[in-house]
């Protein structure tokens, strides 16, 4: 089988030799095993980055045949990134690998993605197994987020981060998904073929700091939540609900004041409405929500199903 490595790189001049050394360690060793063709690839997406990454990638591109590159004219994020690197892999290799370009991952799980591959896998998940390596608060964060996403109903691998291996007719299945606000870890599930998992120890940065940002982490988690769940707008619905009975359990106390206590002229009228028109805004706005839902769905256009194979007897020719 032929591999390509897709590697997204954003400002990664610090670590970039270092990680194309072990790269090219890695495939030479595969090749000599057998696993993979001598014309397999690392396919490395310079993402707009603002310092020589670049030239790095043509140095490496002119004296290692394992190295080619696409250069993105600005920065347009770690997901975007990977679309771009796999959908130009996907023509020329049987098998596709993402993986960052700060090597965090464990290289010694490629073998194993291939060998799931090889028995008939089309995405195996590398699935980090150990986060001692990264800081507190990512690991926190990350534990939270992935909490939150299942609880808003969403079908993902628990401590995945786009490592993983796709064979080509599950990239050319991806590419039958339009949308802008990409989120891989939500849509790779939905393709629906036979998946794997390994085992991914990760290690520290070597080195360089994190290219994902405060600001770039939270916009992923928006995406990922709101691009696969309408549950937010349901918790409107259920909230104005609420309040719909809350404001009947009011209007009961309301006029038990009224009528026991003596109560400041005009209190009894505002506070029958505004307890009644809360609740009835609250389920309005969660009305028109369940049809923006509707809406965005349609916009997104995703495919509604995947053909695996397809099985027909030809009638015979008459002569
Ligand atoms: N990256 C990218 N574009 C961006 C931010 C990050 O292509 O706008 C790449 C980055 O070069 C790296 C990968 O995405 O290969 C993951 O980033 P990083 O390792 O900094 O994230 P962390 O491991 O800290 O989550
Ligand atoms: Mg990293």
């Amino acid at each position: 089988m032929r591999l390509g490595i897709v590697s997204p790189c954003y400002n990664e001049h610090e670590v970039l030799y270092s990680s194309a050394e072990k790269l090219t360690r890695l495939l030479d060793e595969l090749v000599a095993k057998g696993k993979i063709d001598a014309d397999s690839f690392v396919l490395l997406v310079n993402d707009g980055s603002r310092d020589n990454t670049w030239e790095i990638i043509c140095d490496l591109h002119r004296r290692n045949p394992y190295f080619s590159g696409i250069n993105l004219a600005h920065n347009v994020g770690h997901q975007n990134a990977i679309m771009a690197g796999m959908m130009t892999a996907r023509s020329l290799a049987d098998a596709v690998i993402t993986i960052d370009a700060d090597l965090q991952d464990d290289l010694g799980a490629i073998e194993q993605m291939i060998d799931r591959y090889l028995e008939g896998h089309d995405i195996v998940y590398g699935v980090k197994v150990s986060r001692r390596a990264d800081p507190f608060l990512k690991r926190t964060s990350a534990r939270m987020f992935y909490a939150l996403q299942s609880s808003m109903g969403l079908k993902t691998i628990p401590n995945h981060a786009d490592f993983r291996l796709m064979s080509r007719r599950a990239l050319d299945e991806l590419a039958r998904y339009g949308e802008r606000n990409l989120y891989l870890r939500g849509i790779v599930p939905l393709l629906g073929y036979r998946t794997a998992t390994v085992d991914d120890v990760i290690s520290e940065r070597e080195a360089g700091s994190s290219k994902y940002t405060l600001s770039k982490m939270l916009n992923l988690a928006v995406d990922g939540i709101t691009s696969f769940s309408v549950r937010p707008i349901r918790l409107i619905i259920g909230a104005g609900l609420f309040f719909l009975v809350v404001s009947m359990l009011m209007t009961c106390y309301i006029l038990y004041s009224y009528f026991v206590h003596s109560v400041v002229p005009g209190w009894t009228s505002m506070m029958l409405s505004l307890w009644f028109i809360g609740s009835i805004v609250l389920l309005a706005i969660g009305v028109i929500g369940e049809y923006i839902g509707k809406i965005y769905v349609e916009v997104k256009n995703r495919p509604r199903y995947n053909i695996e194979s397809f099985m027909h007897h030809e009638p015979e020719k008459k002569e």
